[in-house]
């Protein structure tokens, strides 16, 4: 029986392991896509956090200045790989757990589609973003176009000298317009209920959380005006 299974190799599930096995608890990961950190980098191509490299590291870990200040997906999984692979984090890769049951107080049982396993603790850390959902009005009308969920979305090119209308204004759908919008030749709208938008941002002369925090004339709590001369 394994100590500590955790579920999921994202960042949650990583860094859970990385702490306990400090602490030298033996734990094993459990992820069910074919390699560690595999929701990232199963996301289209295009995608940087949204978050900065200042608000988004894992513990003691730093990321490479080199990243900038809103890394792109591929950094990020090298990061979480290197993260990994620094900690000694045992990843068992293509194993998806189905149901967890109580062992008659000795811990649990897992139902997994690698056979059954067992368990003194299980952390579940399966991420709060794996499950995408198309709302009902987009599926079984009379519209003969394609549509596709931002899950499935990778790049522009298949939408070359297509007309597309992106619904949803949130991270995800504006970066996915704003891409559409530059390198597909079609026309592309986004068409929802705006959330509140902030004017913080480099376009502001705006960083997130500059080090130099003498001068701070933003209202958001994680974007500083930064003086002048401030590398950031
Ligand atoms: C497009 C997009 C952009 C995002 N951008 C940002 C951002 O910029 N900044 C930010 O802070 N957050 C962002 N998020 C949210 C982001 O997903 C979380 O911050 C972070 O990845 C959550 O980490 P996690 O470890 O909880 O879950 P995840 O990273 O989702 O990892 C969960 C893992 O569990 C695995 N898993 C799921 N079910 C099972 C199962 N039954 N058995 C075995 N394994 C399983 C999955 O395959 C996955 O690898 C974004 C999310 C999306 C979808």
């Amino acid at each position: 029986m394994d100590e500590v299974l955790v579920i999921g190799s994202g960042p949650a599930g990583l860094a859970t392991a990385a702490e306990l096995l400090r602490r030298g608890i033996p734990t094993t990961v459990l992820e069910r896509g074919d390699r560690a950190a595999a929701a990232w980098a199963g996301r289209y191509d295009g995608l940087r956090f949204n978050t900065s490299r200042w608000w988004s590291a894992l513990p003691g870990a730093p990321f490479p200045r080199a990243y900038g200040w809103f890394p792109t997906r591929d950094e990020y999984v090298d990061y979480l790989d290197g993260y990994a692979a620094r900690h000694h984090v045992p990843v068992r890769t293509g194993v998806a757990v189905e149901r967890i049951d109580p062992a008659g107080g000795r811990g649990w049982r897992l139902s997994t589609d690698a056979g059954p396993m067992a368990a003194r603790h299980v952390v579940v850390a399966t991420g709060i973003a794996n499950r995408p959902a198309l709302p009902g009005w987009a599926t079984g009308t009379t519209y003969r176009g394609s549509v596709v969920h931002s899950a499935d979305y990778r790049n522009p090119l298949p939408y070359r000298g297509r007309r597309v209308l992106v619904v949803g204004g949130g991270s995800s759908g504006m970066e996915i317009a704003a891409e559409l919008a530059r390198d597909a030749p079609g026309r592309c709208c986004c068409r929802c209920a705006p959330r509140r938008t902030c004017s913080c941002g480099p376009a502001a002369g705006c960083r997130p959380t500059c080090r130099c925090r003498s001068s701070s004339g933003c209202p958001c709590p994680w974007w500083t005006r930064c003086s002048p001369g401030c590398s950031g």
